[in-house]
This record gives C-alpha cells, structure tokens and sequence, in this order.
C-alpha cells in the first residue's frame, strides 16, 4: 500500500484496508480495479505460474493488465500482485479460523 496511502483513498479501499476480501469496488478507482485483477482468474492464472516479471506471465493475465489498465502496465502488475498476495494471506487467516 506504501505509493497508494500518500492519496486519498475511495470509500471502497478504505473498506479494502481493513478487509482486503471485501466485495467492494468503486468504478474509475484504478486501486480498486487493481484489487478486482488480483481477485479474478486471470491473477490466479498469473500465480499458478509463478511468473514475477510481466513478460514472462500469462497471457490471460497481461491481456486484462492491458484491457483494465491500458498503460504503465509495469506499475499495475505491482499492484496486483500486492493485492494478490495480500488477498491470499488473507484467504489462509480465514482457512485456519
Ligand atoms: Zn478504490
């Protein structure tokens, strides 16, 4: 979250920071769409690969990086492998609950 938490963030990422499962995204919140990328099969394509450089990953993943983004697809594919790591640390807590 470090780059993200110096803006303002959307009523639906506040609700991400204290639940990163929650089912909340705000339209035109890129962070948000972010978070909807690393929740979606197209991330979980990407992880199973694990493939950490962009090039290298999937192609079902870097096409949604291009559809959703569009550009600065380098930055984005940080993001939502933070959300994704962030989701599935999230998924075992709850597992082992
Ligand atoms: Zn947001």
């Amino acid at each position: 979250m470090e780059a993200a938490m110096t803006k303002a963030l959307c009523p639906a990422c506040v609700d991400a920071a204290g639940n990163v499962l929650t089912g909340s995204y705000r339209a035109g919140c890129r962070e948000c769409e972010a978070r909807a990328v690393a929740h979606g099969p197209a991330w979980f394509a990407a992880e199973k690969a694990n493939r950490v450089s962009l090039a290298d990953a999937p192609e079902i993943y870097r096409h949604a990086l291009h559809k959703v983004f569009g550009k600065d697809l380098e930055h984005w594919h940080q993001r939502v492998m933070l959300w994704g790591k962030r989701i599935k640390e999230a998924r075992t807590i709850e597992g082992k609950a």
